[in-house]
C-alpha cells in the first residue's frame, strides 16, 4: 500500500468544470472519506483517480510516482462500486481470482490468494458458491474481496453501501471499516451519506462548489478552554460522575502536558478532557485556531496512556471499573473525535511509551 498525493487537480465534464480545487493526501493504511451532495462531482472524481477520464490540471501522485497521466491498467488501483458488478457467471472464487489471473498470476498462486482474501472478509468456503446464491451482504463482501486480491496500492470505494436496507447498511459498514483497517488499505471512499461518512474513514473531507476541503466544525459548536493540571483532575471526576471509583482516577501529572476541557455550550456538559503531553510528541501546538488531540485507533487495544475520557466513559461509568472505563474510552477515541466534527491529520504515530498507534485528530475552530 501506498499514499496518494492529490495536488491542485482540476476536473471538467462535458466542458463544465466539475472539481476545480482538490489538494488532499491519503496516508498510507487510512481511510478518507469524501461526503458530498448528489452532483456534486464525486464520482467524478473517483473516475479521475482511477485513470477512466482525464484531468483538466494537477497531479496524481502514489508514493514517488507520479499517475496523472498513467493508463488505468498500470496504476495498480482497485475499485468498488455500489452495484458491486460482479460477473454472473463466475462462482465466487473465479470472481475474486479475476484481477489476479488477468495480471498473468499462476492458478495455484491465485488459490492461495482467494482463500487469503475470503477469509479477510469472513467467507471462508465461499469460493464454489454461485454469485447469484449470494445473499446482498454476501455479494457486497465479495466485491470488496476481488477489489482487494490483487493488493491494489490504492482503493476506491464509490458510495459501496447504498441502496441496502438500514440494518444491513450498518452492519457491512462495521464489516467493510474492519476490513480496511486490519487489511492496512489506503482508500477513499465516496458518500452522499453524512453519518456513513463520519464512521468509514480516518479523515473527513467533504466536497462543496467544486472544492474539497476538509470537513469542519463550526467554533459556537464547542467551548474549548485551556485547563490546569490540578482542574482537570477534578474535571476527569465530573465527567465520571458517582459510582465511578473516582480515588482511583489517577493521573499523569506531566509539568510540560497542556489540558483542554470541551464543553457542550447549550447544556454546559464537559464531553472531553484532552491531555497531551510534549515529551512525546514534538509538534504540539495550540495557534487558537485547532484544538489537537490524540485518539488511539480502536483496532490497536491495549494498555496505554489514555489521551481523552469521553461520553462512552460517562456512560458506561456506572458498573465499570476505573481501568475499564479508560479502556473503553480509549478504544471508542478516535470514533467520538471523528463524530464530532475532527479530521485525522497523518497516517498516525507510534507512541514511545506505550508502543501503540496514535492518530493526531484536529478540530478546526474557523
Ligand atoms: P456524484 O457522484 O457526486 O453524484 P458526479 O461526479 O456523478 O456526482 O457528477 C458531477 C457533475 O458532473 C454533475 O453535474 C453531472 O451531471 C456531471 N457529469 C457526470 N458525468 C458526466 C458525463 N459523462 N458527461 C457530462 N457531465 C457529466
Ligand atoms: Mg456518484
Amino acid at each position: 500500500m501506498s499514499s496518494l498525493y492529490v495536488d491542485e487537480l482540476r476536473i471538467a465534464r462535458g466542458g463544465h468544470p466539475v472539481i476545480t480545487e482538490a489538494s488532499f493526501n491519503v496516508p498510507h493504511g487510512t481511510t478518507t472519506v469524501i461526503v458530498g451532495p448528489s452532483g456534486s462531482g464525486k464520482s467524478t472524481l473517483i473516475s479521475a483517480i482511477a485513470g477512466l477520464i482525464n484531468v483538466n490540471g494537477g497531479t496524481l501522485q502514489l508514493d514517488a510516482r507520479e499517475i496523472t497521466n498513467v493508463p488505468t491498467a498500470q496504476r495498480n488501483i482497485g475499485l468498488v462500486f455500489q452495484d458491486n458488478q460482479l460477473f454472473p457467471h463466475l462462482n465466487v472464487a473465479d470472481n475474486v481470482a479475476y484481477g489476479l489471473r488477468r495480471k498473468g498470476v499462476r492458478r495455484s498462486d491465485c488459490d492461495v490468494r482467494v482463500s487469503e482474501v475470503l477469509q479477510l472478509v469472513g467467507l471462508e468456503g465461499f469460493g464454489e458458491r454461485a454469485v447469484g446464491e449470494l445473499s446482498g451482504g454476501e455479494a457486497k463482501r465479495i466485491a470488496l474481496a476481488r477489489s482487494l486480491a490483487p493488493a491494489p496500492e490504492l482503493l476506491l470505494l464509490d458510495e459501496p453501501l447504498n441502496g441496502l436496507d438500514d440494518s444491513l447498511h450498518d452492519r457491512l459498514l462495521h464489516d467493510l471499516v474492519t476490513v480496511l483497517s486490519t487489511s492496512q488499505t489506503t482508500a477513499i471512499w465516496v458518500t452522499h451519506h453524512r453519518k456513513e461518512a463520519e464512521r468509514a474513514g480516518t479523515q473527513l473531507l467533504r466536497i462543496h462548489d467544486g472544492v474539497v476541503s476538509p470537513e469542519s466544525t463550526k467554533r459556537s459548536q464547542w467551548n474549548v478552554q485551556i485547563v490546569s493540571a490540578d482542574d482537570t483532575f477534578d474535571l476527569r471526576r465530573q465527567v465520571l460522575r458517582d459510582g465511578t471509583r473516582t480515588a482511583d482516577v489517577n493521573f499523569d501529572g506531566d509539568e510540560t502536558a497542556i489540558h483542554l476541557s470541551v464543553s457542550d455550550p447549550a447544556s454546559g456538559e464537559i464531553i472531553a478532557i484532552s491531555s497531551w503531553f510534549q515529551r512525546n510528541r514534538q509538534h504540539q501546538t495550540i495557534n487558537g485556531l485547532q484544538l489537537r488531540g490524540m485518539a488511539s485507533h480502536p483496532n490497536y487495544r491495549g494498555q496505554g496512556a489514555a489521551q481523552a475520557l469521553l461520553r462512552s466513559g460517562i456512560e458506561l461509568g456506572r458498573s465499570l471499573s476505573v481501568d475499564e472505563v479508560w479502556a473503553r474510552a480509549r478504544d471508542t477515541a478516535l470514533d467520538f473525535y471523528l463524530a464530532h466534527g475532527f479530521h485525522t491529520t497523518g497516517p498516525g504515530y507510534l507512541d514511545d511509551n506505550t508502543g501503540l498507534a496514535h492518530h493526531d485528530v484536529v478540530l478546526s475552530l474557523r
